[in-house]
């Protein structure tokens, strides 16, 4: 038994639509063209310091480009999951996921249990 009927279901995939415009925003804000095109309206000489100071912001923005893709993954996911008639159930177990969980992360593909599992074998 699918613990969602279709309203808490449509509910859920429009938070994930929303939440996957989000991070789309996001990731083409801090595309390299966009980057390029900053940079390119900057025409003083740089110094050591800002070099190493761009440099930095560079790494920051590309880390949070990994997160946001990694983000856009799990939003995907879920989708797919959703359209598939697999969402709410545990990845793992197989069990339902508590709708309250799915309602506070629409991105979970596992039950409680089985999160701290998978939590904690990626600890080690
Ligand atoms: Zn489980």
């Amino acid at each position: 038994m699918n613990p969602l009927d279709t309203t808490a279901r449509h509910a859920l995939q429009q938070q994930l639509e929303t939440m996957k415009q989000q991070v789309l925003d996001e990731l083409r804000a801090s595309t390299p063209s966009a980057q390029a095109a900053l940079a390119g309206a900057d025409h003083e000489v740089k110094t050591h310091a800002d070099e190493a100071e761009s440099e930095r912001a560079t790494e920051v923005q590309m880390a949070e480009a990994d997160v946001d893709r990694a983000r856009l993954d799990e939003i995907e996911h879920a989708l797919a999951r959703l359209a598939s008639g697999r969402y709410g159930l545990c990845e793992d177990c197989g069990g339902e996921i508590p709708r309250a969980r799915l309602l506070a992360q629409p991105t979970a593909v596992r039950c409680t249990a089985c999160q701290a599992t998978a939590e904690a074998r990626a600890r080690h």
